[in-house]
């Protein structure tokens, strides 16, 4: 449970920082941005939005009743603890995580079908050793599909979308009692599962990802992350490009009266988890605690939410996770890789963790009943239109440097070719804005310099293909 105490000297902490904020915005913000841009052309703003029409096709095929059915039937396993019964008897009566998990491969199997054998799946199963949360040794198997991509050069660089199927009651130690975790975390299994759905149902008809995605559903959060540290401890020591981890837990949109369903939040790390001290000491004197590559994915996701119409806005939260939680995404992040955290704006915490039962006229328990089937349906459709175009897009650039070795106000950036890449774009913001606010392209060539001075802004340069899909921007290093 959130305390009452923390969010409260978080909300007047907050408020005073805002009125600071606010003042330094108003006296700074456009001598800043003015004196950035005035010796050059009027660049364009960053937040111009690009449509792919196959994609935004292709996301209208996510289904609110799949997803619906999608969460009945992980609920009706009854409880999908990650110490839940999985022997045969158990899964041929429908019963417990074992029975889950052989559902959920069946299912990716079905859309693989479905798509001419266009998904390969896959299990990644593990003994966990006993532990705070895990009584005995216990077999921790994540499930997860791969859309291989569909150009030899890129299909090494991978895309990923997972949600964890494993729930639980009260009782972290009940593996019997019902647990139906609908909202937590059924609904972002949904999400991943829909979008595996409809992305390979896309691929087989006329839409090419050059880049590989994989659909992920993970065990053993609730006993501590355990399943998504032993999948991103893989990716890692073999060696995996994955450039962006979409974490879905909680999205089931809670129908209390105090939900905004407009709105999904998408939270990030600020200093990285995997940051070496040497690594730090850079972030701090080059101003770059709000560049991670998460951070970065997370102001893409801002960048995609305007360009689609998933009918649920990115709300982007600066901050790794919520007080007293944690989440997969935090596995990854762990390893070095880029991940966010996507979760309904307002959580009810008698419909989580919590078991089924009425206590003075209140109803708790994680049920199917309390979530909205078309809010998940919406955040499916914004995952999807992520994946689809960070998977269309060319690799970001490499080796990205800026050249530090004058003092002057100009700034001149440098870059490896990217594969599949047509153009380049050099994209800035105030080193206090939030987002990304100007862009300029670069037709040719791997080199720019701009009449803006390095010491006001923050710059990144992301690749661009022939139809306009673009990479997520890389932060250049300094280079003397
Ligand atoms: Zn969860």
């Amino acid at each position: 449970m959130a305390t009452p105490v923390s969010s409260g000297y978080l909300s007047t902490h907050l408020a005073a920082a805002g009125v600071i904020l606010g003042l330094a915005l108003a006296f700074c913000a456009p001598l800043g941005v003015a004196q950035a841009i005035d010796r050059g052309p009027a660049p364009r703003l960053a937040s111009d939005p690009h449509v792919d029409p196959h994609i935004a096709g292709a996301i209208q095929q996510v289904s609110a009743d799949h997803i619906r059915q999608t969460i009945e039937k992980l609920v009706s396993f009854q409880n999908r603890s990650t110490i839940s019964p999985q022997d045969g008897e158990s899964i041929k009566a429908g019963k417990g995580i074992g029975a889950a998990r052989e559902w959920i491969k069946a299912e990716l199997e079905r859309y693989s079908k479905d798509c001419g054998g266009c998904l390969e799946v896959k299990t990644d199963a593990f003994t966990e050793q006993p532990g705070d949360r895990i009584p005995k040794p216990t077999e921790i198997t994540n499930v997860y599909a791969v859309l291989r991509g569909s150009d030899p050069q890129q299909a090494n660089r991978i895309v990923l979308v997972t949600g964890h199927y494993d729930s639980r009651n009260s009782d972290t130690f009940n593996g019997t009692d019902a647990a139906p975790g609908a909202n937590d975390d059924a609904s972002g299994a949904a999400v991943s599962l829909e979008c595996a759905r409809v992305l390979s149902k896309a691929a087989s008809n006329r839409i090419k990802f050059p880049a590989t995605i994989i659909f992920l559903t993970v065990a053993g959060e609730e006993q501590g992350l355990n399943g998504s540290k032993h999948f991103a401890q893989m990716a890692k020591q073999q060696g995996w490009k994955l450039d962006a981890v979409l974490n879905n837990d909680i999205v089931g949109g809670d129908r209390s009266s105090q939900q905004d369903t407009s709105v999904v939040r998408v939270f990030s790390e600020g200093l990285p988890a995997a940051a070496s001290e040497a690594e730090i000491k850079r972030i701090r004197a080059l101003g770059g605690e709000s560049d991670s590559t998460s951070r970065e994915l997370a102001r893409y996701i801002a960048d995609i939410g305007r360009s689609y119409h998933a009918g649920v806005k990115p709300l982007l939260i600066f901050r790794l996770d919520r007080f007293l939680r944690g989440g997969d995404h935090y596995s990854f992040n762990q390893q070095g890789f880029a991940a966010v955290r996507f979760s309904e704006f307002r959580e009810d915490y008698n419909h989580q963790h919590q078991n089924v039962r009425s206590e003075n006229g209140l109803e708790y328990g994680d049920l199917p009943k309390f979530v909205d089937f078309d809010y998940v349906a919406r955040v499916a459709q914004l995952n999807a239109a992520i994946l689809a175009s960070l998977a269309s897009a060319p690799a970001p650039p490499a080796t990205v440097k800026m050249l530090t070795k004058n003092l002057e106000n100009d700034t001149t950036l440098t870059w490896d070719p990217s594969a599949g890449a047509a153009a380049y774009e050099v994209v800035w913001r105030a080193t206090n804005a939030a987002d990304w606010e100007y862009v300029q392209s670069v037709s040719s060539g791997t080199r720019a310099t701009l009449k803006v001075s390095k010491d006001n802004v923050i710059f990144g340069v992301r690749a661009v293909d022939a139809a306009g899909h673009r990479s997520l921007p890389v932060v250049p290093e300094p280079e003397r």
